[in-house]
């Protein structure tokens, strides 16, 4: 406001200066009332001429793409072109400001591992993320603007979005077939929807997984159990010998050893899950092992099987001995129990070549057709339920085994021709095997061999 009363002041004085001199001109033409009105007339149409001048270059200014500064006039229109230039850098800076936000929003939902898409009222898309677009077949460049139901046909889609995602999530096939996706529908602004997708196919699978375990564990337990129901039920209501309770009485303990060995082996499938990563500090000897080993598996054979048991190099493995321990016995158990009297097993333990060490476990029993090796080490498969059971096996041996040595960072490697017998390998990693005092490669292992875990 500070240029008003000097304006207004200087306006005044220009008018009245102007009707001064036109008040004395006017005196030499005998007519100085009238040339005194034209004076002030003519100062106040200067006035206006300026203004109108000043206002024009503001309005040029403003008709642009106001680059640079405003029009610098003093007063009024100095005070004007300051103030609107301000007010627009500073619409400028906030829209600048709001663009980033909104950048680093939308790669911040373009990083999301879900699927996001946005979709007008009339379900056009008008933006959606990488992995949205992959999980429907979407191209986000080309493909935006599009209705979405002309590019995603899957009906289970289409119903869905048409009720307007009411019945909270849908699942189906993605784009290529291949992923099994969770869709949810959420309305938002006046109309608009947005698309959210999750590929949920390892949460199927899991859950599928787990559905199946819960199945089986609940088959294999049922049958000892329908088992002992129907000898319980024969000791209370029939009159037997002795002779007959005895026999009785033994399938009865038959059927508990199964449940118990079931029980067991869950047990030790689920300590290896949840335990934590085996110590790589804590050693164990590898002839020790062995000589366990050796011992339990003449007792299982009962001398129906040629056995050998063979240490190439003396060493020390680094882990948990009693998990070594559970799955050579679960391997050597399995070879003699698929291997008919006369045949033989041998068990071998060598350091290989690179400094990682196996234990080979190797019969002459009745192998494995090819088709079933990839399958063997899952949870209660077998290539022939009854002599599995016949045997006293759970269906859990060879899923122990596996777990075991991915724990230790090692391996399962199986080898199998039908009718000729299988080989079996437990790989040990380098780092956990220590010949001498070197541990694999050369690293020196801790001089004494602690006790195992
Ligand atoms: P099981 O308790 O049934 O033996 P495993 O997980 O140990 O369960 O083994 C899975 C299946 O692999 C067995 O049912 C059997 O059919 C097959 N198998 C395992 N080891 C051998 C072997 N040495 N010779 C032949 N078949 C074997």
């Amino acid at each position: 406001m500070n240029w008003l009363f000097p304006r207004a002041v200087a306006g005044v004085m220009l008018v009245l200066a102007g009707a001064a001199a036109g008040y004395v001109a006017g005196l030499a033409l005998k007519s100085p009332l009238l040339l005194g009105l034209l004076g002030a007339l003519a100062s106040a149409a200067v006035l206006i001429l300026l203004d109108t001048l000043r206002g024009h270059r503001l309005l040029h200014w403003l008709r642009g793409n106001q680059q640079g500064t405003a029009p610098r006039d003093a007063g009024l229109w100095g005070e004007l072109g300051y103030r609107i230039e301000r007010a627009l850098r500073k619409r400028e800076q906030q829209v600048a400001q709001e663009q980033t936000r909104l950048t680093q929003f939308l790669s911040a939902i373009e990083a999301s591992p879900n699927g996001v898409m946005m979709l007008d009222p009339e379900d056009h898309i008008q933006w959606c993320n990488r992995v949205a677009a992959e999980h429907f077949g979407l191209d986000p460049q080309r493909d935006l603007q599009q209705r979405v139901t002309n590019l995603v046909r899957a009906p289970a889609f289409v119903a869905y979005l048409q009720g307007g995602g009411s019945k909270g999530s849908i699942q189906f096939l993605g784009a290529r077939g291949d992923v099994m996706l969770s869709v949810t529908v959420r309305e938002y602004g006046e109309g608009m929807k947005l698309v959210l997708s999750q590929d949920i196919t390892e949460r199927e699978r899991a859950d599928r997984m787990r559905r199946d375990f819960v199945a089986n564990v609940s088959h294999e337990i049922r049958t000892p159990l329908t088992v002992l129901a129907g000898f319980i039920e024969t000791l209370t209501n029939l009159p037997l010998t002795e002779v007959e309770r005895k026999r009785v009485l033994s399938l009865m303990a038959q059927q508990t050893e199964r449940m118990q060995t079931l029980v067991s082996d869950l047990l030790t499938l689920a300590r290896l899950e949840g335990g934590p990563r085996p110590p790589t500090d804590v050693w164990c000897d590898a002839g020790q092992l062995m000589a366990q080993m050796e011992q339990d598996a003449h007792n299982l054979s009962r001398g129906r099987h040629r056995l050998s048991f063979r240490i190439e190099q003396p060493s020390r493995l680094a882990g948990v001995e009693s998990e070594y321990f559970s799955a050579l016995s679960n391997l050597v158990s399995n070879a003699i129990r698929y291997t008919p009297e006369g045949g033989s097993i041998e068990v071998v333990w060598r350091v290989r070549p690179d400094g990682s060490g196996e234990f080979v476990v190797k019969d002459t029993g009745i192998g494995i057709d090819k088709e079933h090796l990839p399958r063997l080490a899952e949870r209660f498969y077998r290539v022939d339920g009854s002599r599995s059971r016949e045997t006293g096996g759970t269906g859990l041996g060879l899923s122990i085994v596996k777990h075991v040595m991915q724990r230790h960072g090692g391996e399962l490697d199986m080898r199998s021709e039908p009718g000729k017998g299988s080989e079996f390998r437990l790989i040990v990693p380098a780092l956990r095997v220590s010949v001498g005092g070197a541990i694999g490669g050369g690293v020196k292992a801790p001089a004494a061999p602690a006790a195992s875990a």
